[in-house]
Formats: structure tokens, C-alpha cells, sequence
């Protein structure tokens, strides 16, 4: 019987000074299941997640794939430079060698900038004739077609907030300035068929989905037609949207009767003069606790984001802060200090005016400053920025706000207790001990 060549697709470690590594339940790496899904029955396929689980560098794959976001980077190039030295041939891929290819391309032999699902095949082709080219240059792919099913059985079982992830549509037009989702997947939005979608969504394997879209509500007429769709297939189910959604009753009623329990809204900043340099004008910040409730009040919690550190944001920042987030009850909220990632509009504008810190990507973990910010000196952004989270998390604050939802409590006290388990660790790595 001939032996298939081996394929081992890896997602590094993320290091120790970030939230997101001290999480006891990790988010699937979506991307690289997809590209798992696409590989033809001629190879055997190997995934690592290590954040689960350690690499075998003793592993008999033949080609490995690596997935690169920017805190992961550093560890992605030693994991590469690894590999090469035991005979391997790497691939990267992924939004940080997208934005930065030239970086990465002395750890790989071979770097795919961009969307990595139309070349995949031509990748491996040109890798089992010998002929790997050191740059693939993708362009935005069309989504309208068939897709394969994401690998999601080599996800290791109990390791994952949920392996069940999905995505129906790619692209954001509206280009916010810390935002590095336009520049990857474009401005318009293109979406996969519907009924496709839809059927893969009904065979996931968990009770709850999350739908990785970064607007789900991007087409009006789409979403409505989904809803109706997923009305018998008996899943709760979170995903993004903009909180533009609470301005309309018939949509969100919709969504609540098809088991949407759970929204990611980017808030951002509570001060309107920072939502309009980031270019979030869409967001009316003294509007946003009645289109809060407005969103709870149909059963559906919300998991709020903000950026803190933003060039209009003064000290008193973080008490408005405090005050916004036990005053909504918000069931679970993330709050990330301005973070000016390679790419975006915000590292041109700070480059541009020579408040860039320092390029060591490992901090580049949205908890951590890597900024000359305004109003602040670093440091003190820094603590208070820590304190805020600490305080945020505690016991009293995630009992008054993960109540409020009968049915879902459940879900949303151990999102809490996630979150506030994994910042008492980060704040113990700093040494700052925790409550
Ligand atoms: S922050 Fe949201 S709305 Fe803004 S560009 Fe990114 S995905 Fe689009």
C-alpha cells in the first residue's frame, strides 16, 4: 500500500504575557480546519493546536502549514526555523505574513499572503512537484461557490469554548482605523450560499455555534432569510453584529426566536470624538445603554467590546468605563488597550508621528501597551488599564450581571468565570498578584 504524505497543520502557542493564552477553553483556529477540509484524500492530514497540546517535532509529516496572527509570530518563526533545520517544508500563512511577508519569508520556504483557500491546491501541487514558489499572492476569493466542510473532528475533544464555529461571509467595508479585517478580506462583503450554510450549521456537533462573521447583519435581506432558516435547527447560537441591530424589532425578535443568545458588539470607546477617528461613526455612544437593554430585553446577552487608551481618553476613562459596563449589566464584556497592528491605518497614523514603542510582536497582545498614548504615560495606562479588568471581574460584579438572563445564565456566569480566571493568571505573571 502506498504511504500518503503527511501534512501537519500547526497553530503556535500564544505567549505568556497574553489574556487570550490563559484561557482554560481556547477558539478553534478556523482557518486552518478549513484548509484541512480543502486537502485532497492524497495526503494524510495532522493537526496541533499548541495551546492544547506539544508539538511532535519527531512528527513523520512531510509539510507543515502555520498559521500567523501577530502575537503568535515570534513563536510561529522559531516553530519554522525548527521544522526547516529536521528537513521540513513550512508554509506560513495567516493576517500577520499577509501584512508582513518579507518578514516572515527567511522561516518558511514558502509564505501565502492572504486568503489561502483558492491557492491551497495549487500550493500543494506545486509542493509535490518540487516546484514550491517562496510567495503565493492570493486575491480575495469568491465565495459564492461550494465549500468544504472545516476539519473540525482534529480539534482535541473538551479543549474549546465550542469546536462548532462557522462563517457565511467575508469582507468589511467600513475600514475602522485599528481594524485590520478590510485590509485582509476587502470591503465588500461576499457571502457564502445560503442553503450550504446553512446545512453544514445544522450537522455541527455542539449545542452552541458562534458564527465568526465580523457583521452577520451586513445584508439585511440575507439575514432575515437565515433566520428563518435556522428557526428548527434547535442550536443556541453568538455571533457579531453592530449595535445598530437593536434599531430594529423585526430582525432581532427573529433572531431571538432561532436561538441567538449571544452578540459580539464592538462598542469601542463610550467617548463619541474617539469613535470618529477610529471611524466607528455608525456608533452613537450616548445611545448605546438604551440599545443595550433594547438587545437583553429579547433574551439575548452581549459580549461588549472596547478599546481603552484612545487618543481623546482621559483618566477618568476607566471609572466611565466601570460605571457603563456594571451600569448596563453587560453579560460579558472584553476590553483590549489600543493596539496599532501591522496593516491597519492606526500603526501608519502612529508611525507617522513617532509613537510606536517598540515592534516586539509577542506584546502586541491587546493587554499589553506598546504606545506613547496621549493623555497617558504608558505605565500608568498600564495599571489602571489592569485594574480595570481586575475590578471588572470580580465575584459582586459577575453576579449582578450574569443573572439577568434566566435561561442563558448559565453560560454567561462561566464566560465570566473564564475571563476572570484568565486575567488572575496574566496579573500573577506580571507579578501584580490578584484578588
Ligand atoms: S472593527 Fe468591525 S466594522 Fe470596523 S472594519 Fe473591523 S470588522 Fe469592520
Amino acid at each position: 500500500m502506498r504511504i500518503k504524505p503527511k501534512i501537519l497543520f500547526l497553530f503556535p502557542k500564544w505567549p505568556g504575557n497574553a489574556l487570550w493564552g490563559h484561557f482554560k477553553f481556547k477558539f478553534p483556529p478556523l482557518g486552518l480546519l478549513t484548509l484541512a477540509g480543502l486537502t485532497p484524500d492524497e495526503y494524510d492530514v495532522e493537526f496541533t493546536d499548541e495551546n492544547v497540546s506539544t508539538i511532535d517535532f519527531d512528527t513523520d509529516a512531510t509539510l507543515v502549514a502555520i498559521s500567523v496572527m501577530t502575537p503568535l509570530a515570534y513563536r510561529a518563526y522559531e516553530i519554522g526555523d525548527k521544522f526547516r533545520a529536521l528537513g521540513k517544508t513550512v508554509i506560513m500563512g495567516g493576517i500577520h505574513v499577509s501584512m508582513l511577508p518579507d518578514e516572515a519569508a527567511p522561516h518558511a520556504d514558502a509564505v501565502v499572503a492572504g486568503e489561502a483557500d483558492d491557492l491551497w491546491l495549487q500550493v500543494l501541487n506545486d509542493f509535490s512537484k518540487g516546484e514550491l514558489k517562496p510567495r503565493y499572492n492570493s486575491s480575495l476569493i469568491d465565495m459564492n461557490r461550494d465549500f468544504p466542510t472545516a476539519r473540525r473532528d482534529l480539534l482535541k475533544s473538551g479543549c474549546y469554548v465550542t469546536r462548532s464555529t462557522i462563517q457565511l461571509m467575508r469582507g468589511c467595508p467600513y475600514d475602522c482605523e485599528f481594524c485590520s479585517v478590510t485590509a485582509f478580506s476587502g470591503r465588500k462583503f461576499r457571502f457564502r450560499p445560503l442553503e450550504q450554510f446553512v446545512k453544514e450549521f445544522k450537522s455541527l456537533p455542539d449545542p452552541f455555534v458562534f458564527i465568526v462573521d465580523d457583521n452577520l447583519l451586513s445584508n439585511r435581506k440575507v439575514a432575515f432569510e437565515l433566520f428563518e432558516k435556522l428557526r428548527d435547527a434547535k442550536k443556541w447560537w453568538g455571533s457579531q453584529v453592530t449595535i445598530a441591530i437593536a434599531d430594529n424589532d423585526e430582525l432581532l425578535k427573529k433572531m431571538a426566536a432561532c436561538g441567538c443568545k449571544m452578540l459580539f458588539i464592538g462598542f469601542e470607546s463610550l467617548n463619541q470624538d474617539n469613535l470618529q477617528q477610529m471611524g466607528k461613526k455608525f456608533v452613537t455612544a450616548s445611545k448605546n445603554a438604551d440599545r443595550i437593554k433594547k438587545i437583553q430585553d429579547h433574551g439575548i446577552g452581549i459580549l461588549g467590546s472596547f478599546i481603552v487608551g484612545c487618543d481623546h481618553d482621559t483618566d477618568s476613562v476607566f471609572d466611565e468605563q466601570y460605571e457603563f459596563i456594571l451600569g448596563t449589566r453587560l453579560e460579558t464584556f472584553l476590553i483590549s488597550v489600543l493596539t496599532p497592528f501591522p496593516g491597519t491605518h492606526l500603526a501608519r497614523r502612529m508611525e507617522q508621528e513617532g509613537r510606536i514603542l517598540n515592534y516586539e510582536w509577542n506584546k502586541y497582545d491587546m493587554s499589553t501597551v506598546v504606545y506613547q498614548p496621549t493623555n497617558f504615560k504608558p505605565e500608568v495606562l498600564q495599571e489602571r488599564y489592569d485594574e480595570l479588568n481586575r475590578s471588572l471581574y470580580s465575584l459582586s460584579s459577575i453576579a449582578h450581571r450574569s443573572f439577568k438572563l434566566r435561561k442563558s445564565s448559565f453560560m454567561f456566569i462561566m464566560q465570566n468565570m473564564g475571563f476572570r480566571s484568565a486575567w488572575q493568571k496574566l496579573l500573577e505573571t506580571r507579578g501584580a498578584g490578584s484578588r
